[in-house]
């Protein structure tokens, strides 16, 4: 059995340093791989992980080391660049679950022009979406790693077709507490995938019961976390290669673009 496993890890900036990544990732980089969602502009306002660096807003490209260390890392294959918002500004609520929501096509075509490919995944600011924040983004044709409810505050009714919602409810119900949709779902050609968080309340045992649900369905494991809190809280890392070492075997380090490819044949065309 082999499981896909993807790390998504959120909130890098023209304020993180290349060296807070290094040393979160040396020693993992080299058996995952990791969907780093980066923040085209980070605007600091509200955002404490960037711990009082700066007070303009900052494209992530005027961090040039932290940009070759990504790009190196994607062009071995072990890391993708995703849109983390815009700017991730963070005192007016989430960036886009208001109604009102910034441009997405500038931002892509930046982060395109310093990576050299135009990201395919988008992960919004504290995984909140506004229906016209989810809508912008569907729009754009980026797929979503991470959890979108599948209701009508979010969604267009159009999406919450009967045998989607049923398919989801005998999957909850089999599954029981705790458990996240494992399978990406597709509408209107993009797709989206769900995570399990990995926080400083979790653990080893977090990693374990998730795995357990996903070997369960034969699904996606997907993790959530941020590299400051892996920075802050080393047994979050410990707990990784903990898990790494007893379940590595059976898992499947994969990107989220190969999430997207793997289910969306306009991907392959
Ligand atoms: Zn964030």
């Amino acid at each position: 059995m082999s499981i896909p496993f993807i790390l998504r890890d959120d909130d890098l900036s023209a304020y993180t340093t290349p060296q807070e990544i290094w040393d979160v990732y040396s020693g993992l980089i080299d058996r995952i791989k990791v969907t780093f969602a980066v923040v085209p502009f980070i605007d600091p306002r509200g955002n404490h992980f960037c711990d009082g660096r700066g007070t303009t807003t900052e494209p992530i490209g005027t961090n040039q080391e932290l940009c070759y260390l990504l790009r190196k890392w994607a062009r071995e294959g072990m890391a993708e660049i995703a849109m983390h918002g815009v700017t991730h500004r963070d005192d007016q609520g989430p960036e886009f679950g208001r109604n009102q929501v910034p441009p997405l096509h500038p931002a892509a075509e930046y982060l395109a022009s310093v990576f050299g490919t135009p990201p395919v995944t988008f992960v919004p600011p504290h995984n909140t979406f506004s229906k016209e924040g989810y809508l912008a983004v569907r729009n754009s044709g980026m797929s979503v790693l991470g959890s979108i409810p599948f209701n009508f505050t979010t969604r267009p009714l159009s999406d919450l077709s009967p045998s989607a919602f049923l398919r989801r409810r005998i999957y909850f119900i089999k599954a029981g507490t705790g458990a996240r949709y494992p399978f990406p779902i597709v509408v209107n050609g993009h797709a989206e995938l769900s995570c399990y968080g990995f926080l400083k309340a979790n653990g080893l045992d977090d990693l374990r019961r998730a795995l357990n649900f996903v070997a369960d369905a034969n699904g996606y494991l997907a993790i959530a976390t941020h590299w400051w809190e892996l920075r802050d809280n080393p047994h979050l890392k410990r707990a990784l290669i903990d898990f790494l070492d007893q379940y590595g075997a059976s898992l499947r380090p994969v990107l989220a673009r190969e999430v997207w490819q793997a289910t969306l044949p306009s991907m392959n065309s």
